[in-house]
Parts: C-alpha cells; structure tokens; sequence
C-alpha cells in the first residue's frame, strides 16, 4: 500500500441527515470513519421544506426543539382553484431542517474513531488490489485516503454516483420563508400542468412563518413567481429564499464493490412529494447492518451489498417509491378537467375523510387499495389510462 496515505476504514461522502445518520448508526462499531462535507457548515444552507410524516418517531428519537410544528390537513388545490382537504389520523412535522441535520452529527462528533473534514470537497476514488483484495484510494481537495468502503450520501448530483455511471433525473425547487395569513396547521398542495413534476407548496412552520416554493423540471424561476402572484405574495417580503434540487424518478442502483449509494444520491426519494428524509432514514438502517456484515466477514463485494442493503431497500422503500412514481406519471398527465373530476369523486364519495392521507404517503399501497376499492375511482382511473396508453406502457416497464 501506498505511503503518507491516511487510512480509515470507511469514507463517507456528505455530511446531511443520511451522512450523519449513518455515521451515528455505526458510531458504536469501532470502525474508522471519515465524512467528507463540501460545505463549512452542518446543515446550511437549508434547502428543505421541512414536512416529515409521523412515522418520523417510528425510526429516530425525536427532541422537542426539532418540531416547530405540527400540520392536521393537507389542502389540495386543482389548477382552476378548486379544492380538497385531506385529513386522518396522522399529523406530520414540520421540522427545523438545521438542527434535525445537527442532530446525528453532534452525537457522534467526539468519537475518536470518527473524522468530520467540513469544507472539504471529495473528487474521486479508484480501485487498488493488496494481496488479492479490493480498496480504494479516495481523492479529496485535500488529502488522498485509503479505505475498504465508500458511501455515497452526497445528495442528488451524487459524484460518488457519477463515476459509478449512476445518474438521477432531477427537478428544481425554489422556496421562500415569509410571514403570511394562511392556516396554522394546514400544508396546501397547488398542482398545475405547468408545474407538474410535482407541486407548489405552502408548508406553516408556526409564529405565522410558512415555507413557499414549488419544484419543476424547467422554468422554476418563472412558475415561482406565477405560483406567488396566484397566492398574492410579494417576494420582496420574504424572510429569506432557498434552492435545491430533488431527484425525480425510481431508487437507482445501490450496490457496488465496497460502494453503496444512500439518500438523494441513490434517489430514494418520493415522486409524489419530493420527500426523502423517511426513505433515507430507513434505507440507512438496512445500509448500517450491511456494513456491519462487510466488516464481520472481510467481505466488500457488490454481492454481499446487494445481499444485505440493495434487496432489503429494494424490497420495502423500493416497491413503495415505484407507487409513488407510478401516481406521479397518472397525476403528471392530468389535464384540469381531469382534476376537477377526480376532486368532485373523492367529494362525493367522502374519501377525504377515509384517507389518512400522510401516513399513507409514505408507503401508499394501503392508501391505493384503499382508493381502488372504490368503484368510481377505480372506474376514473381506468378510463383515464385507456386514453393515455403511454402511461400504461411506463408502469408495465416500470414493474416488469
Ligand atoms: C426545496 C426542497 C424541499 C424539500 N422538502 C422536503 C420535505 O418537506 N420533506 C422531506 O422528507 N424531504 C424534502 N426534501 C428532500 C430532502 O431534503 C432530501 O431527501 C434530503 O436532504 C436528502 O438528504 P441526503 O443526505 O441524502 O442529501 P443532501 O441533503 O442533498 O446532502 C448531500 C450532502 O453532500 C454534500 N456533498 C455533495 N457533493 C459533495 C462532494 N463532492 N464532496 C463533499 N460533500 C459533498 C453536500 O454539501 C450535502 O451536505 C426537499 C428537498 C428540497 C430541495
């Protein structure tokens, strides 16, 4: 092995939630870890609207100070202005963003096993063979490190992903923090053709705070101005403005020798909503016992992660996000006629107060059977794809 090389046992690559959730997952591990973060900071800049669903307490410990609010209804609003609430039993977050990326981080950051390099940007990482085994040589802007495994939580334009010929499809997102008059505990969801890779957002964070923005695949600016002037919101009142991109698509490949992909940078995230912190965070999981085993049994190949971190996600989170693409392509194609009719059915049918709309939103096959089980929906639906056979096609490519 190379000389003046500094060696851990394991890099990872992007110090938001899913870095610092994995690296607290394996804190106790006695491994040698170092995170990799581009930016000065943990957590800024904050890119997030921040709406996570209950199931949130169902995966991490939640401190009080990471909630600043909670949200009963979610208003769905067609292009014309019409509209649906949907309301249950389940009350998502609105979480700070910062702190909630903090969180992890602060636990683990006196480990001596654990390394943060802050403002450090990861360029590349090559194979090396050492008495017939595989590492990596691990290219930073200011180091060169030797490690048996690489993880790639380095968000939607993954560079880890990159080099491994793993690309997501991705959206813009433009948002804006502002003092309105809107409802307290309600998030509305404005879709419309121009925007319809996903939807503009009001999320209330509390104190009369709420988080605007919408998300696109072209043209954010022009549709973020649009979607403001149609709330009667100046710009100029904002507290503060946010970007990002999100992936937009299925989860991709994960699992490679001695790498594997978390989080945005293998595209767990919800077409649906745009959402992946639950996703991450239960990816991580699979992706901390992975780990484990590789270090137990000495063994880094692509098959063993495939094993015990690709068909796990695969099989749970994996299934669920081809539905949630799948609800995307049929929402995507609607035309306003087709959301005034929908809107009228589930009015009609008393579906909003059937669904509980964000529980079922993280893993929506309860919330589909649920849906199709009425005869009017299923009969929409039906007609709906009969006239648009591409769609039809997609999911066919997609779940064969
Ligand atoms: C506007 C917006 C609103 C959203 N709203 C919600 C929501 O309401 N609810 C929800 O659940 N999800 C939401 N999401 C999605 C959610 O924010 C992401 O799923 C989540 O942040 C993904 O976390 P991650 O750790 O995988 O990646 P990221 O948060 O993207 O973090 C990647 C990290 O890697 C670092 N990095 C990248 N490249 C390098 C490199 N070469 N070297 C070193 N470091 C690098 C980056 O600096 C960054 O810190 C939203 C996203 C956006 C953009």
């Amino acid at each position: 092995m190379e000389q003046n090389i500094e060696k851990y046992d394991l890099i990872i690559i992007g110090a938001s939630i899913a870095g610092n959730y994995l690296t607290y997952l394996l804190s106790e591990s006695n491994l040698r870890i170092a995170v990799i973060e581009d930016h000065e900071e943990i957590g800024l800049p904050f890119q997030c609207a921040g709406i996570v669903s209950q199931k949130l307490i169902q995966l991490i410990e939640l401190p009080k100070e990471i909630v600043l609010n909670r949200v009963n209804t979610a208003k769905i609003v067609s292009p014309s202005g019409n509209f649906i609430n949907l309301s249950g039993n389940e009350r998502p977050y609105v979480v700070d963003r910062i702190k909630l990326d903090r969180l992890f981080y602060n636990k683990v950051k006196d480990n001596p096993n654990i390394t943060y390099y802050l403002g450090e940007r990861y360029k590349s990482f090559e194979y090396r063979i050492d008495d017939g085994k595989k590492y990596l040589l691990i290219e930073t802007s200011k180091r060169k490190i030797i490690a048996k495994m690489l993880i790639g939580c380095d968000g939607p334009l993954s560079l880890v992903g990159k080099q491994l010929k793993v690309k997501n499809d991705v959206i813009y997102a433009s948002q804006i923090r502002i003092k309105a008059k809107f409802y307290d505990h309600k998030a509305a969801m404005y879709f419309n053709p121009k925007w319809k890779q996903l939807f503009g957002w009001i999320v209330p964070e509390g104190n009369r705070i709420y988080r605007i923005g919408i998300a696109s695949a072209k043209d954010v600016n022009k549709y973020f101005k649009h979607f403001l002037n149609v709330l009667n919101i100046d710009i100029k009142d904002r507290i503060d403005q946010q970007g990002g991109i999100i992936p937009y698509g299925v989860m991709n490949k994960l699992a490679f020798d001695n790498i594997l992909l978390l989080g945005d940078a293998a595209g767990q995230v919800k077409a649906t909503t745009g959402g992946g912190i639950i996703m991450l965070l239960t990816a991580a999981k699979y992706a901390s016992n992975c780990i484990h085993r590789c270090f137990e049994d000495e063994n880094f190949s692509k098959r063993l992660i495939q094993k015990y971190y690709e068909k796990s996600c695969s099989q749970t989170i994996g299934r669920e996000l081809k539905l949630h693409f799948i609800i995307r392509l049929i929402i995507e194609n609607f035309r306003s006629k087709d959301f005034e009719i929908f809107f009228k059915i589930i009015k009609e049918n008393k579906i909003e107060h059937l669904v509980t709309f964000y529980g079922d939103m993280d893993f929506p096959k309860a919330l589909i059977a649920k849906l199709l089980q009425n005869r009017t929906v299923l009969g929409f639906i039906l007609k709906f794809l009969m006239k648009n056979p591409v769609i039809i096609f997609k999911i066919l490519k997609l779940l064969f």
